[in-house]
């Protein structure tokens, strides 16, 4: 009797362990959202149902984050004439980190750029250059420390203006992550817009080979990234730029110290760590900063490591990337030791 019973219950064991797992599929689908292109492909037994339920969470973190949505929270918040608006958990914890990176980055991220951005032309794409005037008058206006968050409502002052374009991708690829390992993906990539986030290895079991573009040849990859289970986040000097008239060349990333685009030695910063919303407050907050500030934030901070391509052609990358960095180019590299 104890015997049958024994091979009843290892028949349902067997039932249960190959009856409900189904077979793991590889699927992958493109998008455009938040003003970019999009890459997401995942390895789970429900792959399509994945990349739907990913791609209807982008569009709802773009009707909620994007400035350029009427109906945002973040327009709302602007158009608020300086009363507190209630906004959704997903703008708070974008909210919050931006308040976090713009303190320990000294203020070279900051949200309440949005107006100066405007008068560039980079939120429109409609690019001039705006007069030193113009620029005097708006910058009493950009400080981030005036933006005052509760539990759940957001106040900022009447003139001032605000927008997430610096970390919003990062947050999302954070929830799309979130959406694919809750449904049991053991091995995903996304790229949105070169923001870039795996989960595991690549089906083979090898790590994933992250290019990172060569900011003096964009269409080029400068190196590889070997990595398992990282956001690899990119803010470069190529990605949004115009030239004038007298053949000056403007990018989208502003230093707040003086509205003019940050020009502090860096060309593109590459931050590699865990969490993509983190990576992507701190490329922006790295390339302001500059070289020598960069290095010794990353020196204090040791929970992420960077990939520094300086203007003069050289790159520095931080000893944790040491072992899973290709060069492709011919640009000299040297490595960051930690303090
Ligand atoms: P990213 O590509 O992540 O570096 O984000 C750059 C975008 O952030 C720009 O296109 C602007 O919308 C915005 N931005 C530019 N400079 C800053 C800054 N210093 N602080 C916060 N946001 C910025
Ligand atoms: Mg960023």
């Amino acid at each position: 009797m104890q015997h049958r019973s024994f091979i009843i219950a290892a028949g349902l064991c067997m039932l249960l362990l190959t009856g409900c797992s189904a077979p793991s599929k590889t699927e992958s689908t493109d998008l455009f959202a938040m003003d970019t292109y999009m890459t997401l492909k995942v390895t789970a037994p429900d792959a399509e149902g994945l990349l739907q339920q990913a791609s209807d969470r982008i569009k709802g973190l773009e009707d909620t984050l994007s400035v350029t949505r009427p109906d945002s929270d973040i327009s709302k918040v602007n158009a608020a004439n300086g009363a507190p608006v209630t906004v959704q958990p997903d703008t708070m914890n974008v909210l919050q980190k931006a308040m976090q990176i713009g303190k320990v980055s000294g203020g070279a991220l900051d949200i309440t750029l949005y107006p100066v951005l405007k008068a560039w032309g980079f939120t429109t794409h409609d690019n001039h250059v705006p007069t030193p005037a113009e620029l005097d008058a708006l910058l009493p206006n950009v400080d981030y420390t005036q933006v005052q968050l509760s539990d759940d409502t957001v106040q900022i002052p009447a003139d001032a203006q605000i927008d997430l374009g610096a970390l919003a991708k990062g947050y999302t690829s954070d929830a799309v992550m979130d959406i694919f390992r809750e449904g049991g993906a053991q091995s995903a990539i996304i790229s949105l817009g070169g923001n870039v986030q795996a989960i595991g290895s690549r089906p083979d079991g090898t790590p994933w080979q992250v290019a990172v573009v060569d900011p003096f040849a964009p269409s080029e990859n400068l190196c590889i990234l070997a990595v398992e289970d990282r956001a690899v986040i990119t803010s470069g000097n190529y990605e949004r730029y115009f030239t004038d008239e007298d053949g000056n060349t403007w990018w989208h990333i502003l230093d707040p110290a003086t509205g003019y685009p940050a020009d502090n030695g860096l060309v593109s910063v590459t931050v590699v760590g865990t969490e993509g919303l983190y990576c992507d407050a701190l490329s922006t907050a790295l390339f302001v900063e500059g070289t020598e500030q960069a290095k010794a934030h990353w020196q204090k901070a040791q929970d992420f490591e960077m990939l520094l391509v300086t203007s003069d052609g050289t790159i520095l990358l931080t000893e944790g990337l040491e072992d899973c960095f290709t060069n492709l180019s011919s640009m000299p590299v040297e490595v960051i030791p930690r303090a």
